[in-house]
């Protein structure tokens, strides 16, 4: 995608004579042929000469494509591409492709209009690109505006050291992650479905709760919020997650000794706390990983990348690395214990995990949103550049080639 001119996809239509047909993508009939399950009575698909109609019956601008798609996998009823599964994935990301090829093509044809009183941050670009002159676009400039290119990268970086530079260490670093069993999700799955034949419903979804938790940080949730910095990625099951930082006002930064008020390490007692504790062990607790499962993912060289388990311990200490010891204590010295489900070679076996295993969390956010969401403290300023860049670190990409 970065600096390198995209070449218009190749579709070739066979026609019935056997002869060969090369189409453009905006070729009316391109979703039929391509999908004809989905438009079984051959209907036309977008065209740019489409025009869209307001509700007071005036005829408006030309339609976009977006606009167009949209319209098309809302939820209403008759909408069948919702019940596509594996194909209404495909659809997804092919017309999505197509959105992105032509704002990717308008770019490359603007050039001159959108970069003339620009081209001094090509900078930028040059030291985004470790300075190598090479690497900088030589035909094609994404513009700062375009979302995931390297100039708007490098101004959301610029901004993230801003905050730094201004405020200081953020305070806190908040991650949270989709559960596919929300009931906001399960409710509108239609009969049969799974959480990720839906992936409309997904965003959707986590979108709202990623408002309500931003609206609850903001009512100072964590005390009187100065600024807040989030990034969402997808992981590679299509489900989204945030990490956010948030800094807050200096008389509310959190003391060494409040810290237990504010996160837990620790599983909570069974027959006190049901709710939170069923939560706590269905979301927060890491791997397991090391002897009991060395094929968990965050395995590194037979050892757990996140450093999982942790050592028990009597209370918390703050850290001198980037985020504070919390207190685990030891079942002997009245830590609780829970269990959970895993495989093991193949069987389903009942593991039961103690402190060591939790992943530090707010019990009040853990309530809100029944999903995995991770709070931690930023205690040194060491982490700062790593936390943002990572906050600010861009898209994936994959180059691949069939043969
Ligand atoms: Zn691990």
């Amino acid at each position: 995608m970065d600096n390198e001119p995209t070449e218009p996809r190749n579709i070739v239509l066979k026609l019935r004579d056997g002869a060969l047909k090369r189409i453009s993508e905006l070729y009316a009939s391109y979703d039929a042929l391509q999908y004809p399950i989905v438009f079984p009575y051959g209907t036309d698909g977008y065209t740019i000469h489409l025009v869209a109609r307001t509700a007071t019956g005036k005829d408006g601008q030309k339609l976009t494509q977006l606009q167009y798609y949209s319209y098309h996998i809302v939820v209403r009823e008759g909408n069948h591409i919702r019940q596509m599964r594996r194909l209404f994935q495909q659809f997804l990301v092919d017309v999505y492709s197509k959105i992105e090829a032509e704002r990717l093509g308008f770019i490359r044809r603007e050039q001159k209009t959108l970069l003339a009183d620009n081209y001094g941050n090509l900078r930028d670009i040059l030291m985004a690109s470790d300075g190598d002159p090479r690497n900088v676009g030589q035909r094609v400039v994404l513009p700062a505006t375009y979302t995931g290119g390297p100039r708007w990268m490098h101004e959301r970086q610029s901004d993230a050291m801003a905050y730094v530079r201004c405020m200081g260490r953020p305070d806190f670093f908040i991650t949270m992650t989709t559960n596919p069993k929300w009931v906001e999700v399960q409710q509108n799955l239609l009969p049969g479905q799974e959480a990720h034949d839906r992936p409309d419903i997904i965003v959707r979804v986590f979108r709202q709760k990623h408002k309500k938790l931003m609206e609850l940080l903001k009512k100072r949730a964590f005390g009187t919020m100065r600024a807040f910095l989030y990034t969402i990625e997808y992981q590679k099951r299509g489900l989204p997650h945030a990490h956010i930082l948030i800094w807050v006002t200096p008389e509310d930064k959190v003391k060494p000794e409040k810290i237990d008020m504010v996160i837990s390490a620790e599983i909570p007692d069974k027959e006190q706390d049901p709710e939170l504790h069923m939560m706590v062990m269905a979301h927060m607790i890491h791997g397991p990983c090391g002897n009991l499962n060395q094929n968990s993912p965050c395995m590194k060289d037979r050892k757990c990348s996140k450093d999982f388990p942790k050592p028990f311990l009597q209370s918390t200490e703050q850290g001198n690395d980037s985020y504070p010891k919390y207190r685990r204590l030891k079942p002997e010295d009245g830590g609780y214990t829970g269990e959970i489900k895993m495989r093991q070679q193949g069987k389903r076996v009942v593991q039961v995990v103690t402190n060591q295993w939790v992943v530090p969390y707010n019990p009040f956010l853990l309530r809100q949103f029944n999903c995995h969401i991770n709070v931690e403290i930023c205690s040194s300023i060491k982490s700062i550049k790593y936390i943002t860049m990572y906050v600010t670190k861009g898209t994936d990409q994959t180059v691949f080639e069939l043969q």
